[in-house]
């Protein structure tokens, strides 16, 4: 109702454009600090190469470092990969960060940016990529201006080539987050996912073979190799190595991002990192992989989370370890619903099953009676034929609703 001041808009474009848009920039490690406890070290060996890229790849394989943006594919073996492609080679980091409940890189580029920063340099000379296109957040204003100013300050320490490290702004589409879409978006695309093979790693960014990296990965890249692969390793429950960060949120007293073992049940983490159930609630389901996972009821709240294993025979994942606690108050199939919901206003639109199965599913879901069949022929399309990720994974939870939450159908 309000007439418009151009003045303003054009003011405040203005200083968006400039990155000085009144952001509250949290308390951070910035390069000195980062220098001052050894930071750069491990690149500058790297560099000379009295660390090599072989010795790298090895650490990352013993240390069983996986893909922390959701994909969970071994680190080392990604960096082989790309390595045996003929160069020029290119780097990317998904700073995407758009799963539902997922808010752990976020909180490691507001405090310690330049431990992911100089993962990326070692991991981008690691496999001799020519620059590095920062993919980031817009959603994520504060982190975007410690990047401007951190990335600044690599250059002129000379730790950087200018132009190194390009930072590239996402627009808010969750579908950017999937690796084909974001390097589509990067080249200036609208961010459709490409239909693999290729794979990235042979042909990605610019038709060039590409190294993608979530930002907790390359995180953790300097403390495994400066206290060994084996520290890491250690960390985590039997048969899990490593240790991961939850975002965990929900009906738990205390939500944030807890740095717990890899193979640690719900059950564990609501009660040994969150506090316990909030006042008043009880435990009824989770999330266990943000919007994508699934949802499995309390009973299964004691399967090890972790890629693959006993949650994916459940039809469920851990992705991007984004835990959602519901409890009594909560209703497993209004929270399905909002999932759909989600994923058909996120979907692409450029395959069938997901343009058109997500929302048929919203309606399915909707009606007073449960057409159950016409719900599990859905999902057996959209998983077969979906062309991403988006498409196969939106059945997963009306999968679990129909399967474990029956009393509310
Ligand atoms: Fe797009 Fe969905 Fe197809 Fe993925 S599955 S390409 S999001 S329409």
């Amino acid at each position: 109702d309000r007439e418009v001041d151009h003045a303003t808009v054009e003011g405040l474009l203005q200083m968006a454009a400039s990155g000085d848009i009144g952001v509250k920039v949290p308390e951070y490690a910035g390069l000195a600090a980062y220098r001052a406890e050894g930071g750069y070290r491990l690149l500058e060996k790297v560099r000379s190469g009295e660390v090599t890229a072989e010795t790298l790849m090895a650490t990352m394989q013993d240390a069983g470092l996986r893909g922390l943006g959701g994909a969970g594919f071994p680190a080392g073996k990604k960096w082989e990969f790309v390595r045996s492609y003929a160069g020029p080679r290119l780097m990317s980091i998904n700073g995407d960060e758009g799963e539902p409940g997922t808010f752990k890189d976020r909180v490691y580029l507001e405090r310690d940016p330049h431990r992911t920063l100089e993962g990326a340099l070692i991991a981008a000379h690691a496999v001799e990529a020519q620059r590095i296109y920062f993919y980031m957040r817009d959603e994520y204003p504060a982190v975007l201006s410690i990047l401007r100013a951190e990335i600044a300050a690599l250059e002129a320490a000379g730790l950087a080539a200018p132009g190194f490290i390009e930072l590239r702004r996402g627009a808010g589409a969750y579908i950017c987050g999937e690796e084909s879409a974001m390097l589509e978006s990067i080249e200036g695309k609208r961010g459709l996912p490409r239909n693999r093979p290729p794979y990235i790693a042979e042909v990605g960014l610019f038709g060039r073979p590409t190294l993608n990296h979530n930002v907790e990965t390359l995180w953790w890249i300097r403390d495994i190799v400066e206290k060994g692969a084996k520290w890491f390793a250690g960390l985590g429950k039997p048969g899990h190595p490593g240790i991961r960060s939850w975002s965990v949120s929900g009906r738990v007293k205390n939500p944030g991002v807890k740095m717990a073992p890899a193979g640690i049940t719900v059950r564990e983490l609501i009660e040994e990192h969150c506090g316990g159930m909030a006042p008043g609630h009880t435990f009824k389901a989770y999330l266990p992989g943000g919007a994508s996972g699934g949802i499995l009821p309390a009973s299964m709240g004691d399967i090890p989370l972790d890629f693959g294993g006993e949650l994916a025979k459940q039809g469920a994942f851990v992705g991007s370890h984004a835990i959602v606690v519901f409890s009594d108050k909560d209703s497993a199939k209004a929270a399905t619903v909002n999932l759909l919901k989600f994923f058909k206003h996120e979907s692409c639109g450029q395959c069938t099953p997901c343009r058109e199965g997500t929302g048929k599913m919203v309606s399915l879901l909707q009606k007073g009676a449960i057409d159950e069949q016409a719900l599990r022929d859905l999902e057996t399309v959209m998983r077969d034929a979906s062309i991403c990720g988006l498409g196969q994974a939106a059945p997963n939870p009306v999968n679990h609703l129909l399967t474990h939450f029956r009393e509310e159908l």
